[in-house]
């Protein structure tokens, strides 16, 4: 039987799926997909469009219930635990369309995501510049977010996610929209926020060469199914990934 655990790591399990499931109407968006995402790897989530990718993030983030399956973050079961619950348990993702508070400033937008473990206003302040920093953002504080070009904007994301104090943070396509340098240097990012802060990494991510590069595992979806799970070695050299995926996405 194919699996997608993580044999080789020594970190401990932070997030199980177990037959994870969920129908929309007539049509099966993720079907009895199960894996673990282990401490401090970053793992890869790839597959064609409407493989289901985004409504695995929407389930494991608690933004919809699953129709059967098991989840379970941190040894406690989520199945059915809402967002602000599980996000508050330290699961956060950003969203394939960023979701900024448009009309306020980066600072603002930044500030809010920290309101929840910080209490003081100084506190909230030096999170807020310390991540703002992390992502490139520190000249952008009184900027309005809908007025930062795209890249900035999906900085803010993953600045918005960060200054939660995630444990797992989930990615949903982040390298989209942005010029080659900017790839470079959300990668750098992503490794940083792996090694440096601890925080585990759940990517989304068409750009192939930015997975192939990042990932040490990846799992391939397709038709809400899995099709395959391993190292970007692996699963790049892997027929049936090639056939549906690497075949005709460049
Ligand atoms: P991916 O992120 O891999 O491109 P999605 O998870 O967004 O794929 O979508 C998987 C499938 O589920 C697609 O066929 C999509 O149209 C469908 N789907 C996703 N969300 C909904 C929804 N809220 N209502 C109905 N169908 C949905
Ligand atoms: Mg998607």
């Amino acid at each position: 039987m194919l699996s997608a655990n993580h044999k080789d790591s020594k970190g401990k399990i932070l997030l199980k799926a177990d037959g994870l499931e969920r129908k929309f109407g007539g049509l099966t968006a993720v079907a009895n997909f199960s894996f673990e995402l282990c401490d401090g790897e970053i793992l890869g989530l790839i597959g064609p469009n409407g493989a289901g990718k985004s409504t695995t993030f929407n389930l494991i983030s608690g933004f919809i219930p699953p129709t059967s399956g098991k989840l379970s973050f941190l040894g406690q079961d989520i199945s059915g635990k809402n967002a602000t619950y599980i996000s508050r348990m330290g699961l956060v993702r950003t969203f394939q369309h960023d979701s900024l508070l448009s009309d306020m400033s980066v600072a603002d937008n930044i500030i809010i995501a920290t309101t929840h473990r910080l209490k003081s206003t100084a506190a909230r302040q030096e999170k807020m510049r310390e991540t703002a920093k992390q992502t490139g953002l520190e000249d952008y504080l009184d900027v309005t977010a809908g007025s930062l070009p795209h890249g900035l904007q999906r900085m803010l994301s993953i600045a918005i996610a960060l200054a939660a104090e995630p444990k797992v943070l989930c990615l949903d396509e982040p390298l989209t929209g942005l010029q080659g340098v900017e790839v470079g240097a959300a990668l750098d990012l992503f490794e940083m926020i792996r090694s440096e802060l601890g925080i585990t990494i759940l990517l989304v991510e068409h750009n192939m060469r930015a997975v192939m590069r990042i990932c040490d595992r990846i799992l391939v979806l397709n038709h809400g199914r899995l099709l395959a799970a391993g190292t970007p070695e692996e699963v790049s050299q892997n027929e049936l990934v090639i056939e549906a995926y690497l075949g005709h996405k460049k």
